[in-house]
């Protein structure tokens, strides 16, 4: 008989909680932010996606004394020696938007010929046992414009390793097969149905 699982997921971001709900187990207990109640925005002052992570999942543990599960994501341009990475929400600014954010990086890719970058997603699951971090990477490049309707955040912009359309192009079932974030899941998954949660 598989184990009753229950976390909170720490985030406030749409994309992010429809992507790790769709792969997450269904039977697990998988509570919103509002369930804990009351939630300030985490400043993500970290110079790490691990750091990030690390301090948005303990913040929601403190408060729910449930597992927390957090996520943070940076996409790293090689031409850009690997910007905008950790600062990626923040690209274009503090509380910038992801159009913003899209625009800027188009701005800066013009007329470079080396486009390759890659996301990178570390999971932070923090709870009575300890924390523990799980880590996906897609590799890919950057289009030289933006395009499809799909997806979040940079999708538009980010054609994966082995396709010619943008994430945001492809049916989002394609993403979850391969992304960044779903192999970090994958991880998570694994670690918990091997019994990760026990608290001995
Ligand atoms: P954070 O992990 O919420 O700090 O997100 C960092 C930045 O990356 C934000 O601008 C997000 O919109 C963007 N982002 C996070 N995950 C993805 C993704 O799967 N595709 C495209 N952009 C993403």
């Amino acid at each position: 008989m598989s184990e009753y699982v229950r976390m909170v997921l720490c985030t406030t971001n749409a994309g992010k909680s429809r992507e790790v709900r769709a792969l997450l187990p269904k039977d697990w207990d998988v509570l919103d932010l509002d369930a804990i109640g009351q939630f300030k925005q985490v400043e993500e002052s970290a110079d790490s996606l691990e750091g990030n992570a690390l301090l948005k999942a303990r913040q929601v543990f403190k408060l729910s004394g449930e597992w927390s599960l957090a996520d943070d994501t940076g996409l790293e341009v090689d031409a850009l020696d690997g910007a905008p990475g950790v600062r990626s929400a923040r690209f274009a600014g503090s509380h910038a938007s992801d159009r913003a954010n899209v625009q800027l990086l188009l701005e800066k890719m013009t007329g470079v010929a080396d486009r390759k970058a890659r996301f990178r997603t570390v999971l932070a699951l923090v709870g009575p046992g300890g924390s523990h971090c799980f880590e996906g990477v897609v590799e890919g490049s950057i289009s030289r414009g933006s395009s499809g309707t799909g997806g979040f955040g940079y999708d538009p912009v980010f054609v994966p390793e082995g396709f010619d359309r943008t994430f945001a192009d492809l049916p989002n079932e394609v993403k979850l097969t391969m992304s960044h974030r779903s192999k970090a899941l994958l991880l998570l998954i694994a670690f918990v149905n091997s019994g990760g949660l026990r608290v001995s």
